[in-house]
C-alpha cells in the first residue's frame, strides 16, 4: 500500500522539523518537501520531492510500494542525465539504466530509484557537454575524463543514505553490479541485506558494453576509436556479457584516472 493521505501528512509535518548535522563530509541534510502519486509507463509509483540544506540541488526519490519501515526494499541509485535520460542520447547508456531499473522496480511489490541531481557525475551539465566537446575535437580522452570521471562518490551516497532513512527504510536490496558501493552505503549506516545486479537487455545502442576490453587508463569503453565514458556510478551488465566482461567492469573502479 502507498502512503496515504494522512501519512504524508504526517512525514511532512515531521520533515519541517527535521534537522541534523547531515551525512558525510559536506554534512549534507535532505528534508521531505512533498510527495505526490505518481503513475508511469512502468508502474504505479508515488514521486518524493527533497530539499537540500546545502546546494540547492532538488533530489527526487520514485517510490513504488510500501517501504516506510519494510526491510529488503530494492533500491536503485541514478544519476541524472539530462542528454540521456530525456532526450535518449546514444553517448551514454543512463536511459537504459533508468528505464531497466524502472521496470524492475515496478515489478516488484515495492522499492525505491533514489534520482540524485548531480549531472555529469556532478561536475554540472555545463562541464559535461564541454567534455562532450573535448572529444569531438579529437582531444586526449585523459583530458575529457577528468573534466566527466572525477566524481566524489562519497558525496553521493551520503545523501541517498540521508533520503533513505528519510523514507524510513530499515534494510534494502541495492541494484548495482559493484560490490564496492554495498560499503559506501553501509558506511553511513544503512543495513543491506543484498545485492541485486542491475542487467539491461542488449540492443544495438549498448552493444558498446559488449565490446569492453579493461584498459590501463580506467573504465573507458569504447567502441571503434569513439571512446565513451562512464556517466554512473556504476555499470551495468549487458544481458550475454560474459564472466571477463563483467570482471572489468569492477576493476575500472579503482583505475579511473587515466595512466
Ligand atoms: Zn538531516
Ligand atoms: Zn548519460
Amino acid at each position: 500500500m502507498p502512503l496515504n493521505h494522512l501519512q504524508i501528512k504526517e512525514i511532512l509535518d515531521e520533515n519541517r522539523a527535521h534537522e541534523c548535522e547531515g551525512y558525510g563530509k559536506d554534512h549534507i541534510c535532505v528534508q521531505i518537501a512533498s510527495i505526490a502519486e505518481l503513475p508511469s509507463r512502468f508502474g504505479q509509483f508515488q514521486v518524493v520531492a527533497f530539499w537540500n540544506n546545502r546546494d540547492g540541488k532538488e533530489h527526487a526519490a520514485f517510490v513504488h510500494g510500501d517501504v516506510m519501515g519494510a526491510e529488503n526494499v530494492p533500491v536503485r541509485v541514478h544519476s541524472e542525465c539530462l542528454t540521456g535520460d530525456a532526450i535518449g542520447s546514444l553517448r551514454c547508456d543512463c536511459r537504459d539504466q533508468l528505464e531497466t531499473a524502472l521496470k524492475t522496480i515496478g515489478e516488484m511489490e515495492n522499492g525505491i530509484l533514489l534520482y540524485l541531481r548531480q549531472e555529469g557525475r556532478g561536475i554540472g551539465f555545463v562541464n559535461k557537454i564541454r567534455a562532450y566537446g573535448l572529444q569531438d575535437y579529437g582531444y586526449d580522452t585523459v583530458e575529457a575524463n577528468l573534466a566527466l570521471g572525477f566524481r566524489d562518490d562519497e558525496r553521493e551516497y551520503s545523501v541517498a543514505a540521508h533520503m533513505l532513512d528519510s523514507l524510513k527504510v530499515k534494510s534494502i536490496r541495492l541494484l548495482t553490479n559493484n560490490p564496492k558501493k554495498i560499503n559506501e552505503l553501509a558506511a553511513y549506516g544503512i543495513k543491506i541485506s543484498e545485492r541485486l545486479p542491475l542487467i539491461i537487455p542488449p540492443n544495438p545502442y549498448n552493444e558498446f558494453y559488449l565490446r569492453t576490453k579493461a584498459t590501463k587508463s580506467g573504465h573507458l569503453l569504447s567502441i571503434g576509436d569513439k571512446v565513451r565514458l562512464p556517466e554512473q556510478g556504476d555499470q551495468p551488465i549487458v544481458a550475454g556479457m560474459t564472466s571477463e566482461q563483467i570482471g572489468a567492469l569492477h576493476q575500472g573502479e579503482d583505475l579511473v584516472v587515466g595512466g
